[in-house]
């Protein structure tokens, strides 16, 4: 026999699933003894199957009963007794906290008659008349669907004719009379009448709770905090208890320590003469809970005790709801409290040093998200005014700068010693001059994986995108604000990327000590402060964790500030950058060349150049892993605009003159090479099979710089990878190229250069064929990235602004793949490569070096999927670190 209904006593907090949240702990409190008015729970199972039936399951009525009966026999009171009514509230409440986002109705059991009854037996008429003015709105609005601000324009109205400033100068009379102007409000939009009957109230009120599982508010809040929609919620049916008897009455809410810093000492606000809602609804204003030591002592001192119970207890902040009937304390509600990124850290310190929990439960208590944030500067945000704009908080932390909107401008004023804000309507790769230079990135366009978005968290750098109400004009310099206020360039303004706010002007900042610590390793302030408790978190994280933590590094810097983080290594180093800026001629002249000695000698001119990176890297590094890339975008990426190029030289045709040699040159060979789908063409291990010398000049710059580190007495642990291999036979050819030259260059150097040949997975047919390919490969390293646009078969930079907003609102993913492994499609090729990869080669060493290796959901994917090691950009290796470790747990 199913059972649909749970008396309090009856039920604990691990019955959550079945309980909802609320409901279970309800009954926790009562097991432990605290004064809970009695109930019972209406469990989740029942509510999804009057979703799915549209009625209530069989048996449910009668078990209400029952326990409505059991409850009415301890009460010594009915339901809506005429002299002396029992009353009820019925709540709602699910598995995961959805705090308003469902319904809750108080007061029931109250009619025409009963309201009297109330009234002499509370000796207050003013109390009843208000309670039961409470049930008509309440119900009135959630059950019977009107509109509630009918019901709040008629208090207004009332308000304002008896000159009173809130509800409490109401009297009994006046509560009356609204009551009645709630039933013709009721009558005039259902064409029904408020139920009188205490028995259909709450029938009705049960099923309405159950219905507000599928209401608007409460889908959309699900979407966004990724709450599966097939739970349903429990209801909950509770012995009202009254805070709006007077002034030995009231309600609050109140946390357990500080929910904003985890610093102990109870917290929260109280509401005298008020029924619960009304603390949160801001009807009033609340006092602070030292004030109730005042007005009550006696509760106090209770509440105190209660809540040290309830700490020790779930071994955690709690916050709880309480009233205070006439003196009497009752606790309504508690869960685990919701908390910041530096209070978590703070708590799981804190409670392990009281011995409430272990390390591990600790670890498990802090996230790589929260750390992240910490690592940001913040705006101090208590004097500011209101923010020009928002936009998609893309990449967090506080920066303060010149508006420019150039690259050029920014590089130019960041020379000069200048702070300054990059803003644009997008950015391309173009940009990376100038948003590296700048203190901060804002875009009008383009959503948290735009480009833009991926480039600035990257780099730490703090980022706004998708700003829709800035109107950017690029062209004037300059962008306009929703309240008209208009931004030159050289307009100082603040950009808040945790939260996605614009400022006008200089918002103080504050630096972050958690940054300091990660990268100089001290610990400040010592013990017990913010940063002593990062510092065990990590510690422990590193202890168990079984996932090894690398950068994507380019530069010597990053790999020395990675080094810094705790970095083991780089995972992926490209060398893209290091064929621009000044080197891009020698790499014109290798794409024009028409003849082997001319392609040559461009490739012996980059060498030199290539090897010192290498070496920088390498030294960076000593006695760690660098997995360095070999060259993988299109080569046309490396020439000039193709419509710029045809401007120049049809400019100079109409001008008469002759267009420039080189340029006619380079246009021929920009139109052969262009590709309507670059992504897919010419690029990656193809490249090598195709562009002679290509392989062979990246490979000995590889070995030289490695061959130069040893005589210098270092430790060179390069790694050759090659990029977008799809069949074994790519890699085998390339593979034995690669080893040709290492073997020059060892004989060269007199001393022999071994680097490791592996391949990147990043593409489907390299997952499915991995067995064949780990033949080839020492060792696999997932490009996460290019493996979902292949996987999917779509096009980052475009899919992002075009529809994936559409996307994720209809759910068909609940976070964009790019930033979190879609572990159903992509994970599952990894799973697949992994195990072939490792039947075939039993040591392959293997790891993912896209974006999402400094995601930490992604990051448990990976522990669980049994890879070597994560690699990400610098700033995200803490937070690898420390998912690593909580994934171990
Ligand atoms: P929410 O999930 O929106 O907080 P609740 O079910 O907690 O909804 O109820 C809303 C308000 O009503 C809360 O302030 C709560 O304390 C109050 N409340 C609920 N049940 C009772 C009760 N039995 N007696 C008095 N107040 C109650
Ligand atoms: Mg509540
Ligand atoms: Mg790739």
């Amino acid at each position: 026999m199913v059972r649909y209904v749970y008396d309090f006593t009856e039920g604990g907090r691990e019955m959550a699933g079945l309980l909802g949240g609320k409901g279970s702990n309800l009954a926790e409190m009562t097991r432990l003894g605290l004064p809970v008015p009695p109930g019972f729970v209406i469990t989740t199972e029942a509510c999804r199957a009057f979703l799915t039936t549209g009625g209530e399951p069989p048996g449910m009525s009668r078990e209400v009963s029952d326990h409505l009966a059991a409850l009415e026999e301890a009460a010594g009171r009915r339901l809506g007794q005429r002299d002396d009514p029992l009353l009820l509230s019925v709540r709602s409440g699910a598995r995961f906290s959805m705090p308003g986002m469902m319904e809750t109705i108080l007061d029931i059991g109250l009619n025409d008659d009963s309201v009297s009854g109330l009234a002499k037996a509370s000796g207050s008429e003013r109390f009843a008349r208000d309670s039961y003015r409470r049930l008509v709105q309440m119900f009135g609005a959630t059950v019977m669907g009107v509109d509630a601000a009918l019901f709040e324009r008629a208090m207004t109205d009332l308000e304002e004719v008896r000159g009173a400033g809130d509800d409490l100068r109401l009297d009994a009379r006046d509560l009356a009379g609204l009551v009645e102007t709630y039933k013709t409000v009721i009558r005039r939009e259902t064409g029904e009448d408020f139920p009188q009957s205490p028995a259909e109230q709450l029938r009705r009120a049960i099923l309405a709770v159950f219905q507000s599982w599928n209401g608007e508010r409460a889908r959309l809040y699900r979407r966004r905090e990724h709450i599966p929609d097939d739970l349903g919620t429990a209801v909950s049916v509770q012995r009202m208890v009254f805070g709006n008897l007077g002034a030995d009455s009231g309600s609050g809410v109140a946390f357990t320590r500080d929910p904003a810093t985890g610093r102990p000492g109870l917290y929260g606000d109280y509401l005298p003469d008020a029924q619960g809602e009304d603390v949160v609804s801001g009807i009033r204003n609340t006092v602070p809970l030292s004030e109730l030591e005042r007005l009550d002592a006696a509760s106090y001192t209770g509440l105190r005790a209660h809540m040290e119970t309830l700490e020790r207890h779930y071994r955690d902040l709690c916050d709880i709801e309480f009233t205070i009937e006439r003196g009497t304390l009752w606790m309504l509600q508690t869960r685990v409290g919701k908390r910041t990124a530096e209070a978590a850290f703070a708590l799981a310190a804190a409670l392990a040093d009281e011995g409430l929990i272990t390390p591990d439960e600790g670890l498990a208590r802090v996230s790589g998200e929260g750390l992240a944030r910490l690592m940001f500067p913040r705006f101090d945000t208590s004097g500011d005014g209101e923010p020009l704009a928002r936009g998609l908080p893309a990449s967090p932390g506080a920066a303060v700068g010149a508006a420019v909107f150039h690259s050029a401008d920014a590089v130019r004023r960041a020379a000069a010693g200048e702070k300054v804000v990059l803003v644009r309507q997008e950015t391309n790769p173009d940009d990376l001059p100038g948003m590296i230079a700048a203190q901060a990135v804002l875009t009008g366009r383009g959503g948290k994986t735009s480009h833009a978005a991926v480039v600035a968290r990257g780099m730490g750098k703090v980022c706004v995108c998708g700003a829709e109400e800035l109107t950017v004009d690029t062209g004037a310099r300059r962008f306009t604000a929703p309240d008209g206020t208009v931004v030159e360039e050289g307009t100082v303004v603040s950009v808040d990327g945790s939260t996605g706010a614009v400022y006008a002007g200089a918002v103080p900042l504050v630096d972050s000590e958690v940054m300091r610590f990660l990268e100089t390793g001290e610990t400040g302030e010592g013990a017990g402060g913010l940063v002593d408790a990062v510092a065990r978190a990590l510690g422990r994280a590193d202890t168990v964790r079984r996932l090894e933590v690398r950068a994507n590094a380019d530069t010597p810097e990053d790999a020395a500030r990675a080094r810094r983080f705790g970095a083991r290594g780089i995972g992926l180093c490209r060398t893209e950058h290091m064929f621009l800026g000044e080197r891009r001629k020698l790499v014109e002249e290798m794409i024009l060349a028409d003849s082997r000695t001319a392609r040559d000698r461009a490739l012996a001119a980059l060498l030199p150049l290539q090897r010192q990176d290498f070496a920088g890297i390498l030294e960076a590094m000593d006695g760690l892993p660098v997995t360095i890339r070999l060259l993988d975008p299109p080569l046309h990426e490396f020439l000039p605009d193709r419509t710029a190029l045809a401007v120049r030289v049809a400019a100079a045709e109409a001008r008469g003159d002759l267009p420039a040699a080189r340029d006619t040159q380079l246009l021929a060979a920009v139109n052969r090479m262009h590709e309507e789908n670059p992504m897919l063409g010419l690029r990656g291990v193809r490249l090598g099979l195709v562009v002679p010398g290509l392989v062979a000049m990246q490979v000995r710059a590889i070995g030289e710089a490695v061959a130069e580190r040893l005589r210098a007495g270092g430790d060179p642990r390069a790694e050759i990878m090659v990029p977008l291999v799809g069949d074994a036979r790519e890699l085998s050819i390339v593979g034995e190229e690669v080893r040709r030259v290492l073997a020059e260059v060892s004989e060269a150097a007199g001393t022999p250069v071994g680097c490791p040949v592996g391949t990147m997975i990043e593409l489907p047919r390299a997952a499915l064929t991995a067995g064949r390919i780990a033949a080839e490969a020492e060792f696999f390293s997932f490009g996460t990235n290019d493996l979902t646009q292949t996987t999917w078969g779509f096009s980052r930079d475009d899919v992002e602004a075009e529809f994936f907003s559409a996307y994720l609102d209809k759910g068909v993913f609940p976070a964009s793949p790019f930033e979190t492994i879609d572990r159903d499609g992509v994970g599952r090729l990894v799973g697949i490569a992994v195990a072939e990869g490792r039947a075939a080669r039993p040591d392959l060493k293997i790891g993912v070096c896209g974006e999402h290796g400094g995601d930490p959901d992604s990051v448990h994917f990976f522990h669980a999927a049994g890879l070597d090691y994560v690699s990400c950009s610098p700033f995200r290796v803490p937070v690898a670190r420390l998912e690593a470790g909580r994934a171990a747990l």
